[in-house]
């Protein structure tokens, strides 16, 4: 197969329809822009089938997402969009780089959910954007901001049933052929931090980064969670 793109967890493979593509999902682990690296067993497809499982629950509520199908236990095919270079995060609580550089604490609650945009470049480090910085660099950031907020909502309640915190996620956008706008990439515990409601468990790529713990056994008790309510 074509590669597209070798990223650092995931390849993207060109399909055999040109409007699409092949996404791997490698049993690989990566924190602090690639210098702590680890390769789990069996990590790949369990983020896979938790993204997969998510993008369908997103479409289910009228969100535009790249997903089409899985194709085997570690690879899914997608539609194929052109990214925008942006890392889209919004925050329900205070967690990692909000509490780093700002004088909020872990796990204070915002009044309200933000949206915040970085640079998706690993050579630059990932630098935190203003608005109008996003707009310099050709984009508008209402769409992302209303597209991101809508699915806060709907992961925030999914998760709320299953007794786990959404604390925040990064999502990516691409834009099709046509101009319209997709949810790209991966939603996965990689890329969002699921904090126990009442507890001190996390289910998140946090256990990786700050060596708590092992990812694995907590990403299948997300999957575990989430496919009783798999869309049918
Ligand atoms: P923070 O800004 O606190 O580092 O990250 C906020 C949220 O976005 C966390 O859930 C984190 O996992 C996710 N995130 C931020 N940057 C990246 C990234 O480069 N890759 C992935 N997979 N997730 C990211």
């Amino acid at each position: 197969m074509e590669v597209i793109i070798e990223g650092k967890v995931k390849t993207v493979y060109q399909g055999d329809d040109s409007q699409q593509v092949i996404i791997e999902y490698h049993d690989k682990v990566t924190a602090g822009n690639g210098e702590k690296e680890d390769h789990p067993l069996g990590k790949g497809s369990l983020c896979c089938s938790i993204s997969a499982l998510i993008f369908e629950k997103l479409a289910k509520e009228l969100i535009p997402t790249h997903y089409i199908n899985m194709v085997g236990a570690n690879k899914m095919i997608c539609k194929k969009v052109d990214i925008v270079p942006l890392e889209v995060i919004c925050r329900n609580r205070a967690a990692g780089s909000i509490v780093r550089e700002t004088t909020l604490n872990e796990g204070q609650p915002l009044p309200q959910p933000i949206v915040e945009f970085f640079l998706k470049d690993d050579s630059k480090h990932d630098p935190l954007l203003t608005p109008d910085r996003v707009r310099l660099m050709g984009y508008d950031p209402k769409p992302f901001i209303e597209m991101t907020l809508r699915i806060n909502d709907i992961l925030r309640s999914l998760f709320y049933i299953l007794g786990i915190d959404l604390v925040d996620f990064k999502v990516e956008y691409g834009y099709d052929a046509h101009g319209d706008l997709y949810l790209a990439d991966e939603i996965s515990p990689d890329s969002m931090r699921l904090w126990k409601i009442g507890g001190e468990e996390r289910f998140d790529k946090d256990l990786f980064r700050k060596d708590e713990g092992d990812i694995v056994p907590a990403y299948r008790q997300i999957l575990d969670k989430l496919q009783p309510l798999a869309v049918t």
